[in-house]
């Protein structure tokens, strides 16, 4: 069930005044949408309560002036009307800009602001003709919105289409429903097609701990028995992650299902999410702090998108540097030790 007025979100969840007040006045800029179940795991987790109610830094002039509605430039580097090539080898499709949970630090909250639109069978046509005719292209992006809130029947097109593209090896499908409405990842034509479509892998998109929920559980355990690899992306969020102790539980979580955290997204400077940002200085601090906790096949990369298209950077905290013909290291407990350079 999808709840979008406040009036039912108050009978699920319980609002201070000022909750009250915000949800009023931002819907007017920014919708809300929300399912019954998300909203229930938000009235138990403080910062799952941050990521899903709206809040008035959300259109404070003061708080946003840094922000830009698409700062990575991705309606720039379309190629078709839902077809971004910007990497050689990577095209991404944005297939719908509808998602049963609006997540208030969406980088992507321009598309909020548009009439709900769903990818049509023809341009599915003519993303797939146009990857078909650039043969470099080996790893497909499928977006959104939430991409398997699609019907089912044009997934398949989609999905098919790629797989019968040889060039084509990987199609990513970034996806939230295991995290905000893990039931309708429990569907049999759904997961009968991500196996039939051979190729897909799966980014899933849990930012908190308190998101690793049995019901989620069993929905990566669903969609990893397809047959498809699950990873997932996380996004730095201030007040809501932003801390060793936090990431360090999400990771383990995630771990411990057999979801490989493969990101960790900076906050992009987007207007409407600059509240959500710490410094980049910060999450290479959290970084440092989690290489020497837990083992790297639990860490994701930090990586800051570049502004206007540069793409994504990696980073890890600097833990070497050259002095003359050796290199000086830092070990996990924070001792130094050298190694010659031959
Ligand atoms: S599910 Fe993804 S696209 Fe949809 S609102 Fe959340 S972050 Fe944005």
């Amino acid at each position: 069930m999808i709840i979008k007025d406040l009036d039912r979100v108050k009978e699920v969840i319980r609002l201070s005044k000022e909750e009250e007040e915000a949800f009023k006045e931002v819907t007017k800029v920014y919708p809300f949408s929300s399912s019954l179940y998300y909203l229930k795991v938000a009235s138990r987790s403080d910062a799952v309560r941050k990521m899903l109610l709206p809040s008035l830094e959300e259109v404070d002039p003061e708080v946003q002036k840094f922000g830009q509605d698409d700062p990575l430039n991705e309606e720039g580097d379309k190629k078709t009307p839902f077809l971004t090539h910007r990497y050689p080898d990577r095209v991404l499709i944005v297939t719908t800009n509808q998602c049963p949970v609006l997540c208030r630090y969406c980088m992507r909250k321009r598309n909020w602001k548009l009439k709900p639109f769903v990818i049509e069978d023809r341009e599915i046509d003519r993303a797939i003709e146009y990857i078909k005719g650039n043969p470099k292209v080996r790893d497909v992006l499928i977006s959104g919105g939430e991409p398997l809130s699609l019907p089912v029947e044009k997934l398949e097109r989609l999905l098919i289409g790629l797989k019968r593209i040889e060039t084509v090896e990987v199609v990513r499908i970034g996806t939230r429903l295991p995290v905000v409405d893990p039931e309708k990842v429990l569907r049999e034509e759904l997961l009968g097609l991500i196996e039939k479509a051979e190729k897909v892998w799966i980014n899933t998109h849990f930012n908190h701990p308190d998101e690793i929920t049995p019901e989620a559980k069993e929905a990566c355990r669903a969609l990893l028995k397809s047959s498809a690899p699950v990873n997932n992306q996380t996004v730095l969020l201030k007040g809501v992650n932003d801390s060793a102790d936090t990431l360090e539980r999400l990771f383990r979580g995630l771990q411990k299902i057999k979801v490989r955290p493969y990101y960790l997204f900076h906050c992009d400077p987007v207007k409407g999410v600059m509240h959500f940002s710490t410094t980049i200085t910060k999450g290479l601090e959290i970084l440092r702090e989690l290489f020497r906790r837990i083992s790297p096949l639990a860490i994701p990369y930090y990586a800051v998108d570049g502004l206007g298209g540069y793409g994504k950077v990696p980073l890890l905290p600097k833990r070497f540097k050259k002095v003359g013909d050796h290199y000086t290291f830092e070990s996990f407990k924070g001792e130094i030790f050298t190694m010659a350079d031959r």
